[in-house]
């Protein structure tokens, strides 16, 4: 077995054992056990793409919908050279819990390629995009199966698979792709709700559990991608709430105690490629950077980032999962024994998929809705979320993972016992 394989191993394995151990606290039989553990539906296609240089290349593609007991299935479409069937079941599995812990009306399911986009130009890329619709067609659509932007897909791989929906059905269905770009049916503030979904979440637990503690709270984070970078934006702005002392990206990791301007770190990192060498950082490794005297740690980037080596080290008190899976079981053991807070990813980074669901609702009734309305709303979510996660965790004496699987699985072991299975 190859280490990424025992890595996605731990993955999936970890998020069942989650299951069984939510399963066990709820007495749910075996049954359940056995209906949640397996997709519903799995498709496997080949993709034909013609290159640029008039050659044919052949990618795997894969939808997988785990559940739709609560409603379509529902999740993205990742293109990754490392994308294959274990992890794209992993990831729709996911999916399902995340939407049942929002109360979004889905279920969950996931897409991937096999592919390293940064190979294909502009052009080769829109060819596989809509190759993928062309083979998944029948299985997806707006009543069906909502897929959504993920690693290395954006509003505008959305936009050509939605455009190749609509040819294929004859009529106009925006509803059919969320995550589009504004002007072809997108909702305002799609491309930050994750990072700002994760920050009115921290908001709430700051409130119930850092109350006490003095302002601004300090703030390393790992991974500054789309949703760490977009977290550190916010919380730079926030009032001086936070300070952001210590970032990463996937090369170079830097400190300031007095706290960064974000806004021209990231700037940097866009004009040069690089966070290195910014104005008063020091430089410093990865490693330091996770356990450094902080308030909270942000793990923004992969998964299996806090593992049971470094795990004794964090001196964080607060650790909010924006990233999927960053926390292996065995850190998260030895975390909860120190008496570190865990705010699971299945709840933190949600804010996507929820205003997912926001963009289809607006897509279906054809009237659109301002930024100030699609904030109130995710920040209603969220917020609303999390108390009831609280609440669990506080009833059932549990962290609040695994207060969070025992809401998500009661709502669709519910769902599903309704509809008779
Ligand atoms: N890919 C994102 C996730 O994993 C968003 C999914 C969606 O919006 O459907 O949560």
């Amino acid at each position: 077995m190859t280490i990424k394989e025992m890595e996605k191993e731990t993955a999936f394995d970890s998020a069942l054992s989650q299951l069984e151990k939510a399963c066990e606290i709820l007495q749910v039989g075996g049954d359940v056990l056995k209906v949640l553990r397996e997709p519903q539906k799995i498709t496997l296609a080949s993709i034909l793409v013609q290159l640029d240089n008039g050659s044919t290349e052949v990618f795997q593609g894969y939808r997988v919908q785990h559940n739709n007991a609560r409603g379509p299935y529902k999740g993205g479409i990742r293109f990754h050279p490392r994308v294959d069937l274990d992890e794209v079941k992993a990831l729709s599995f996911w999916m399902s819990i995340k939407t049942a812990v929002l109360d979004v009306p889905y279920g969950g399911a996931k897409g991937g390629v096999t592919v390293d986009p940064k190979k294909l130009s502009q052009k080769e890329l829109e060819r596989l995009s809509r190759g993928f619709v062309r083979q998944f067609y029948s299985v997806i659509g707006p009543d069906q199966d909502i897929p959504a932007p993920d690693v290395y897909t954006n509003s505008q791989v959305m936009a050509w698979m939605s455009d190749e929906y609509s040819t294929i059905a004859g009529k106009k269905e925006p509803a059919a792709f969320t995550g589009k770009p504004i002007e072809i049916g997108g909702s305002i503030d799609r491309d930050t709700s994750t990072s700002q979904g994760g920050v009115y979440v921290l908001e709430e637990v700051i409130k119930h559990r850092f109350k006490s503690r003095k302002k601004p709270l300090t703030v390393a984070i790992y991974g500054i991608g789309n949703v760490g970078g977009g977290a550190a934006e916010i919380l730079h702005y926030a009032n001086n709430d936070f300070k952001v002392v210590a970032l990463a990206d996937s090369k170079n990791a830097v400190y300031n105690p007095h706290g960064f301007d974000v806004p021209f770190l990231l700037a940097q990192k866009h004009e040069e490629g690089t966070i290195a060498g910014f104005k008063g950082a020091k430089e410093i490794t990865h490693e330091e950077l996770l356990t450094l005297g902080v308030d909270i740690l942000i793990p923004a980037a992969l998964e299996n980032t806090i593992t049971a080596e470094n795990a004794d080290g964090v001196q964080a008190k607060l650790i909010l999962e924006m990233a999927n899976g960053p926390v292996t079981p065995e850190a998260e053991k030895i975390l909860l024994k120190n008496g570190t807070l865990i705010v699971p990813d299945i709840l933190v980074n949600a804010g996507g998929v929820t205003v997912s669901y926001f963009e289809w609702s607006q897509n279906k009734s054809g009237f659109y809705w301002d930024s100030e309305e699609v904030q109130a709303k995710l920040a209603k979510k969220m917020k609303t979320a999390y108390k009831n996660v609280l609440e669990i965790s506080k009833t059932y004496k549990t962290d609040l993972r695994t207060a969070a699987y025992i809401l998500a699985v009661s709502k669709i072991v519910k769902a599903q016992g309704q509809l008779g299975v």
